[in-house]
């Protein structure tokens, strides 16, 4: 009976959204109303002349654009434990910080109990949905999620990353029981110091659990692939431990052993079961399925830059649909998938026009002074960056992401992510987006594919070093391919960046020929282990496609595992 009361109403929610999205546009004004209502004594709103007022128009007319540089010294501030309310009406007790692939290095930003509210309020409206097209049943969730570890700012803040302050709080897990998506392995797991013993111990929790799995998932995509790569690697490790009942010793943490030792049992028969299942698969293809038989999707943000994860993963989950997560980033939440049934490749997210106030500003107009728009003034078509102003202190805040606005559910837009803005390949008139390098990465890889070979990851870099300038791409291939295909996919690489600016610049030899370079294998690991020393967490990792010069750790990684290179003569 109780588990019963427990399980969300998917309908009530899926009612309420509809509601709520056919009247988005005052609901957007009541959000604004109760944002600055609650915060209006802060000190950052106080000194914006609003004198009460909460209108959109006033909002416009007295809060500037701002970029975290903008707020970082109020954010500092607050993290460093200041009396008065900075930001915020109600004192800030959590900082998030970002994955900080893009720059670089982790950024700070303010968690605090709304933002939790709405990143329940995310989960469960994309559920509701989710579940009405794919219905789980009770069961379990095998869920590659790590929380990173949690320090104190100079203030007594808790920090941690976004994932981690969601995670670690009650709300979450109550959420995932009521999403019948609890997750197999035990929180000593999840909250592991080691992401790499935590994530043998989610694989071996969910072969345990393999009947009952129900989902497979993570934040990113990423964090999927990376899984079944590396279970590849210590399958039979895993099913020596089930067949002996003994958790390999390579797992030290006392508590994550210990919680191990509960669920493990010796169990030769599965053990077997497995070994058998894993030898008669050809190149891993099915592995998902063959090892979960209940599984009924999988389930992580798979767009922007997951897609270039989206071949493997599809390789592994056979026939096994995959369903875009939501949109959002420590800053807060954005759009929910409210049509799972879409491939990865055509999701959109619907804004929720309740968790924030929203603003766009349009890119075909590329001014000085941009002039963002409304939630329902958007256009279908056309390209916007999206605006936040946040119930956790962040006020019509550049998040920096490009997104297209795909067409309307009632009157709530829905949008598609292009990329992030400022991750660009430019040397002088040229212009190639994340989304560019992606395409010509996919188009250059068919060429190894016809040799059973795959690009594991893939990063890019302008180098000026020299005149002229050219641009840099790395590779990690799964395997040797001769020189004679590489020399090829470097051409194709070059002749795939079709922008005016880059292929006239070639022309005339005003950017120099395209330099691919092949990496050793390991060396993408090398930067997520990078990332993870700065504090970052698997669960938010997204690989730099872009490296700039703000970044030459990543630079250095890449240039030091440098295995061969080729230039373009494509030309
Ligand atoms: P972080 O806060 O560091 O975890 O990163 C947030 C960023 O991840 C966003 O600003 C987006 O660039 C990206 N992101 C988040 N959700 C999605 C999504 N559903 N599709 C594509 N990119 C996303």
């Amino acid at each position: 009976m109780l588990e019963k009361m427990e399980i969300l109403d998917v309908e009530k929610l899926i009612g309420d959204f509809e509601v709520m999205t056919k009247d988005a546009e005052n609901v957007q004004r009541e959000t604004l109303k109760m944002i600055l209502e609650e915060n209006g004594c802060a000190e950052y709103l106080q000194n914006m002349g609003l004198n009460g007022r909460t209108d959109p128009e006033s909002f416009k007319a007295c809060v500037p654009l701002v970029t975290h540089k903008d707020l970082e010294p109020y954010i500092q501030r607050v993290a460093d434990g200041a009396f008065s309310p900075i930001l915020t009406g109600k004192p800030i007790t959590t900082i998030s910080l970002s994955s900080g692939t893009t720059q670089g290095k982790p950024k700070f930003v303010p968690f605090n109990d709304e933002l939790m509210e709405t990143t329940l309020q995310i989960y469960h409206t994309s559920f509701a949905f989710r579940n009405r097209e794919f219905p789980i049943e009770n069961g379990k969730a095998l869920q590659f999620i790590y929380s990173s570890k949690h320090s104190k700012t100079k203030g007594g803040l808790f920090a941690g990353t976004a994932t981690t302050n969601v995670f670690r709080n009650s709300q979450f897990k109550k959420a995932m029981t009521a999403m019948q998506s609890e997750c197999c392995s035990p929180d000593e797991v999840i909250v592991g110091p080691d992401f790499h013993q935590s994530l043998y111990c989610h694989l071996l929790c969910g072969l345990i659990f393999h009947e009952e799995i129900q989902l497979v998932s993570s934040t990113f995509a990423y964090s999927i692939v990376l899984a079944f790569r590396t279970f590849e690697q210590v399958w039979e490790e895993l099913c020596d431990d089930i067949r002996e009942g003994v958790l390999t010793s390579r797992i030290t943490f006392p508590p994550v052993r210990s919680a191990m030792a509960k669920l493990l049992k010796p169990n030769p028969e599965l053990a077997d079961m497995i070994e058998k299942k894993c030898s008669g698969l050809n190149n891993w293809y099915g592995l998902i399925p063959e090892l979960f038989p209940n599984v009924k999707y999988i389930y992580g943000i798979m767009t922007g830059c997951m897609e270039p994860y989206l071949k493997k993963l599809r390789h592994y989950a056979a026939d096994v649909p995959l369903i875009s997560a939501d949109y959002g980033s420590s800053e807060g939440w954005i759009g929910a998938n409210i049509n799972p049934s879409l491939p990865p490749e055509s999701t959109t997210y619907a804004v929720l026009p309740n968790i924030g106030y929203f603003e766009f500003i349009p890119l075909k107009e590329n001014v000085e002074e941009p002039k963002p728009v409304g939630l329902t003034e958007v256009k279908v078509g056309e390209e916007y960056e999206v605006i936040i102003t946040s119930f956790a202190g962040l006020y019509r805040y550049r998040l920096g992401d490009v997104v297209k606005v795909m067409g309307f559910h009632n009157s709530t837009p829905e949008l598609k992510f292009v990329c992030r803005r400022n991750l660009m390949l430019t040397i002088n008139i040229d212009k190639n987006t994340e989304k560019d390098l992606q395409l010509a990465v996919e188009e250059a890889a068919k060429l190894i594919a016809e040799e059973k070979r795959e690009v594991i990851d893939f990063s890019s870099n302008v180098d000026v070093s020299a005149d002229p300038g050219h641009y840099v791409i790395f590779w990690e291939i799964s395997g040797e391919v001769s020189d004679e295909v590489l020399k090829e996919c470097c051409n194709c690489l070059d002749r795939s960046f079709v922008d005016a600016g880059y292929v006239s610049s070639r022309k005339v030899n005003a950017i120099g020929p395209l330099e691919l370079r092949v990496v050793w294998k390991g060396t993408f690991h090398k930067i997520l282990d990078h990332y993870l020393g700065l504090g970052a967490v698997v669960s938010q990792f997204k690989t730099p496609r872009c490296v700039g010069s703000t970044n030459n750790k990543v630079l250095q990684i890449l240039c030091d595992n440098v295995a061969k290179n080729y230039f373009s003569t494509a030309f």
